[in-house]
């Protein structure tokens, strides 16, 4: 990992958890922060009904951040049922996931439809954390930096190369999610590195500034592991940070 830049822990809670459980999971975060390096930026990337208040609950941290797990790229408008990324901040949150592997599954997501989400995040001063990966079969196939290139390229083509410079890019093997199946440190490096050429092939400056975190079936056991390679800069995580005390550990894990 490059010294000169924070780490980034991420708790994903995918479509789980009450008000109650909630505030008893950011509350007990904040008790256990003391514990945690001051170098490691905690992202709770929360449901939307939970957003404003757990968000109010953390403005004592100075560590802790909140993210949304999805958004619409329009910013008003007759769209019922969607919320708009000035709506998002609004609500308190400075991160918001774009393109996860389960948005594009279960919800017809294609590159172009993240596209637009990324540039209205960035518009809106929200920092996009853009999810790219394969799926088994284009491993299989051996295709893994293909369709990485094509994932990023499409971005850089639409938005410039800078604008990856406050992103964090998440790449997260779509065989690898919820599946208890992790990528090797060493696969994971190699996919890293790939995706870092790939900025500094046109812009160096920020190819060394984007953050590049590891997503799939992470956990306080293989944490340490995968975030000790060179170009992962931190984790994504979803099943195993739904309880705080596990989340707790896996950020211990991270330095
Ligand atoms: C995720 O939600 O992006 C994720 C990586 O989930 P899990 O850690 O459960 O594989």
């Amino acid at each position: 990992m490059e010294s000169d830049k924070k780490v980034i822990v991420q708790s994903n809670w995918k479509m789980h958890k009450t008000h109650v459980e909630g505030i008893d999971w950011i509350e007990s975060l904040i008790e256990m922060e003391p514990e945690i390096s001051p170098e490691i930026e905690l992202i709770p990337c929360v449901p939307l009904t939970l957003l404003p208040a757990i968000a109010q609950a953390a403005q004592s941290s100075s560590q802790i951040f909140i993210g949304a797990q999805n958004v619409y790229w329009e910013t008003w408008g007759a769209y019922t049922g969607e919320i708009s990324a000035p709506m998002i901040a609004d609500a308190g949150a400075s991160y918001c996931v774009v393109g996860h592997s389960e948005r594009r599954k279960y919800f017809g997501e294609t590159d172009e439809t993240v596209n637009k989400k990324i540039k209205a995040v960035i518009e809106s001063g929200l920092k996009p954390i853009f999810c790219i990966g394969e799926t088994l079969g284009e491993r299989e196939q051996d295709i893994t930096e293909d369709v990485i290139a094509r994932q990023v390229d499409a971005i850089i083509k639409a938005e410039g190369v800078a604008s990856l410079a406050n992103a964090v890019l998440a790449y997260e093997p779509v065989w690898a999610i919820g599946t208890g199946k992790t990528a090797t440190p060493e696969m994971a490096q190699e996919t890293h590195a790939a995706i870092r050429k790939l900025i500094a092939d046109q812009n160096a400056d920020v190819a060394a500034k984007v953050r590049i975190q590891y997503g799939g079936s992470m956990n306080a056991g293989n944490a340490a592991d995968l975030l000790a390679m060179e170009d992962i800069d931190g984790g994504l995580i979803g099943g195993a940070s739904l309880k705080a005390a596990d989340f707790l550990a896996i950020c211990q894990a991270a330095g």
